[in-house]
Parts: structure tokens; C-alpha cells; sequence
């Protein structure tokens, strides 16, 4: 074998080793496949039952650097695959973009990781049961024992007192950090007129939040259309309740899961 014939094949060898040593690696380093499954199962779940449309995101703190975090680029949540997630600086700056599009109210996640290191994963929806709660002076109340984390109190919080006449999108650091400080220790915070942001200790919690807040504010418009007193969840009755929920979290995990993989493979 020539010495040049000889070089060529070992620049392919190394060539083929780098490949496979990045294939290995993923594209995310140090994510556990489990997390990065969790965001998409829980983008098809949301997607499936109305929370998200065509809007909204799911997202989590990045393991391999808890100043980081995952979420998918620019695509309808119920289109989401794994291959669609990707790193995000603690500023909401993606890491290694490769052309692909990103949310534009990423700085909503940023700034609840930034300001809460409590949250591992956060949801943020258009939710269409919230919204009337989000302009009218009824406050979200827990009405029921699943919705139990709104028993602490859920504030609305409008975009418009600290930045005027906005197109209403959360579209920089210092809008999402306006957010972020007025939900201040709460799971779940309204936004006049656009949705709301539900935070929990991990992406299932979160997304349960998500959903029970939306199934809440329906329940809660139709007992106060009885026209009597409304009995709501006592804050310590829901910090009880909150506690119970999340160690049963699994088996309504587990039961959306399978009907968004039913969905799937129809
Ligand atoms: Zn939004």
C-alpha cells in the first residue's frame, strides 16, 4: 500500500470515528433520552386534549447544565419529535441552532429557570378555558382536589403595566423577567389576555399542571353560573392535596401517554 493510499485510509478511519463518537453523543449531550421523551410525549398530551393548539411549548431544565434548557424549535406542539429538541442558553439563546427556527416567547422559560431554581420544567399555554380569567376580576380558584396547586393563590399578571401597547407576546429577556417576578413562588400565572405559564419539579408535573388548569377554569366558570356561594380547596387543604397528587402523578401519566401512542400509530 502507497503511503498516500495508506494517509487517505486513515484520515476515513478517523473520519468515521469522530462520526460515530458524535452519533453516540446525540445531539444533546448528557440529556437523558427519558427527559427529551417526557417534552414530546407531553407536547402530543396537551395537543391531544385542547390545552395547545398550533401555540404554546413545553420545556425543561437542562440536566447537563441546570443553567440551560430544552425545548423544542418553532413547530406545532402535536407535530413535535425528539430529533426537534434542542439547548437553550439561561438567556433563551439556542446553543447550536443549525438553521432551525425557535419560539419566539423562549424568554418566558429563561427567566422562570433564571429567577425559580426550584422549577425544573415549564408549560406555557393558550389555554382557551383560562383566558377569561385572565381579563376579568374573578379570580382562578381551586375548585376541586386535582387542581389542587391554584389553592396557593394564582396571579394575573398584564403585560401592559410595565411595557404599554405590545403585540402581547413575551419576545425579550426583560418582559419574560416581568413575568417571572410576578409569579413569584406560584405554580400557575395568567396573562391578560393571552394564556397562562404552569411550572412544576419535573415535565409531568408540569404538564398535569397545564391541563387541570385549564379543566379548573372551566369547572369553576360553570359553579359560578349556579348563582350561590362557591366552596373552594382551603390553602392548606391544597397544599395537602398537591402533595398527594404528585406522588400518583404516574398513572395519568402513564394513561395519556398510551392514548397520545394510540393517536400516533392510528
Ligand atoms: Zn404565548
Amino acid at each position: 500500500m502507497s503511503h498516500r493510499i495508506r494517509f487517505l485510509a486513515g484520515v476515513l478511519l478517523s473520519w468515521a470515528v469522530v462520526c460515530a463518537h458524535a452519533q453516540a453523543q446525540g445531539p444533546l449531550p448528557g440529556v437523558p433520552p427519558a427527559l427529551v421523551e417526557d417534552i414530546v410525549v407531553g407536547s402530543h398530551i396537551l395537543a391531544e386534549f385542547g390545552v395547545l393548539d398550533g401555540f404554546g411549548h413545553v420545556s425543561a431544565r437542562d440536566p447537563a447544565d441546570p443553567s440551560h434548557f430544552l425545548m423544542a424549535r418553532s413547530l406545532a406542539p402535536a407535530l413535535v419529535t425528539a430529533d426537534d429538541i434542542m439547548a437553550f442558553d439561561q438567556d433563551g439563546n439556542p446553543i447550536d441552532a443549525r438553521g432551525r427556527a425557535v419560539f419566539l416567547e423562549r424568554f418566558i422559560h429563561a427567566e422562570i429557570y433564571k429567577a425559580r431554581p426550584d422549577v425544573m420544567a415549564v408549560v406555557h399555554a393558550h389555554s382557551p378555558s383560562v383566558i377569561p380569567f385572565s381579563v376579568s376580576k374573578a379570580p382562578l380558584r381551586a375548585i376541586y382536589h386535582n387542581p389542587a396547586f391554584l389553592a396557593a393563590g394564582v396571579p394575573v399578571w398584564d403585560i401592559a403595566q410595565e411595557f404599554g401597547a405590545t403585540d402581547m407576546l413575551v419576545r425579550n429577556n426583560d418582559i419574560g423577567r416581568s413575568l417571572a417576578a410576578a409569579l413569584g413562588d406560584k405554580a400557575v400565572i395568567l396573562m391578560r389576555g393571552h394564556g397562562d405559564v404552569a411550572v412544576g419539579p419535573s415535565v409531568k408535573a408540569a404538564v398535569y399542571r397545564a391541563y387541570y388548569t385549564d379543566v379548573d377554569a372551566r369547572l369553576q366558570a360553570q359553579a359560578i353560573a349556579l348563582g350561590t356561594e362557591v366552596t373552594y380547596l382551603t390553602v392548606e387543604e391544597g397544599a395537602k392535596a398537591d402533595a398527594t397528587n404528585l406522588m400518583v402523578i404516574d398513572r395519568i401519566w402513564n394513561l395519556w401517554k398510551q392514548r397520545v401512542q394510540l393517536q400516533t400509530s392510528k
